[in-house]
């Protein structure tokens, strides 16, 4: 089994990205990774893995 994984799309600058449990963590800690704003676990939606 892979990691799951989270469709996120950033509140603030609307970028959108595939990340996994480990980096959602890491960015609803640190911030979005294209412009730095905050963002929180609802703006992460799960995502079904590609075989
Ligand atoms: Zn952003």
């Amino acid at each position: 089994m892979g990691p799951e994984l989270y469709e996120f799309e950033c509140p603030h600058c609307h970028e959108r990205t595939v990340v996994d449990s480990q980096v959602l963590t890491e960015l609803v800690s640190t911030g979005c990774v294209f412009c730095g704003a905050t963002v929180s676990e609802s703006d992460f939606e799960p995502a079904n893995p590609t075989p």
